[in-house]
């Protein structure tokens, strides 16, 4: 079902007027995790000021060490539908679990799975039937036929809505947090109908490399780009500050993108 062998056309997610994969750039921006109401609140008035359509947070945060901050839970996934209503933006969250998949559609447009759960079979499954759009992000350390495989247990289940999200692999490197696999966007272009989106914050770790990734994404032809940024990145509660764009910072790179998508 993945495959562009037996689905020529391009699949386009329609979600609320916003068309993902129909050839207009999307910007989902947004903090690494929903930390409280006045923060997701100011940080969408400041995605949707810069121009984007969605706004991302996590409620639930998959973290390498359990004594780390685990995010603010079903009290952040209604606190950024609150921002997200309030800012007539799209919300994107991540589900970890499947338990939490009903709960997680109730409040989000778009749910995200985290490069750890790319091969969460029963969460896939269940995501094959929660009725709202997907993006899967690849796990760092698997090949696109892995990838592939991952969507397609999510399509099998009757959800024809995913959007694949290259977010870096795992390399000998250890300059960048990941490695972004540009060559990913043609590629799984060619292989799938399914829009490809870029992160290239998690995709370097690196706030300096987030905007000329950005561009070189959009170059290489991706449908969309996931992007943290933060007010207060110095404080935010996971590690994902430095890799967070300032909000000016945010709002110029959208500007330079207008410049750069008919050239491309
Ligand atoms: C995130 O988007 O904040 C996140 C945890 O992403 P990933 O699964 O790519 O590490
Ligand atoms: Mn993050």
């Amino acid at each position: 079902l993945a495959s562009r062998d037996f689905h020529p056309e391009n699949t386009v997610i329609s979600i609320n007027g916003v068309n993902i994969g129909g050839g207009e750039l999307v910007i989902m921006g947004g903090p690494c995790a929903v930390e409280s109401a006045t923060q997701i609140d100011e940080i969408a008035a400041l995605v949707k000021a810069a121009g984007a359509q969605v706004l991302r947070g996590g409620a639930f945060k998959p973290r390498t060490g359990p004594y780390s901050f685990q995010g603010t839970g079903v009290e952040g996934l209604i606190m950024m539908a609150e921002a997200g209503k309030k800012h007539d933006l799209l919300t994107i969250t991540e589900v970890m679990t499947p338990e939490y998949v009903d709960i997680c559609a109730e409040y989000a447009d778009i749910l995200q799975v985290g490069t750890r759960n790319m091969q969460n079979f029963d969460l896939l499954r269940k995501l094959g039937t929660c009725g709202k759009p997907v993006l899967l992000k690849r796990g760092f350390s698997s090949t696109y036929d892995e990838f592939l495989n991952a969507a397609e247990y999510i399509l099998a289940g009757g959800n024809p809505n995913v959007m694949l999200c290259e977010r870096g692999i795992r390399t000998f490197e250890t300059y960048t947090r990941n490695t972004l696999d540009l060559s990913a966007i043609p590629v799984l272009q060619q292989l799938s109908h399914l829009p490809v989106i870029s992160d290239p914050s998690h995709g370097t770790g690196r706030r300096e490399l987030v905007v000329p990734m950005t561009k070189a994404s959009v170059a290489a032809g991706a449908d969309g780009l996931i992007i943290e940024m933060h007010t207060d990145p110095d404080n935010s509660m996971t590690g994902d500050g430095v890799q967070s764009l300032f909000p000016d910072q945010f709002a110029d790179l959208l500007k330079d993108l207008e410049l750069l998508a008919p050239a491309v």
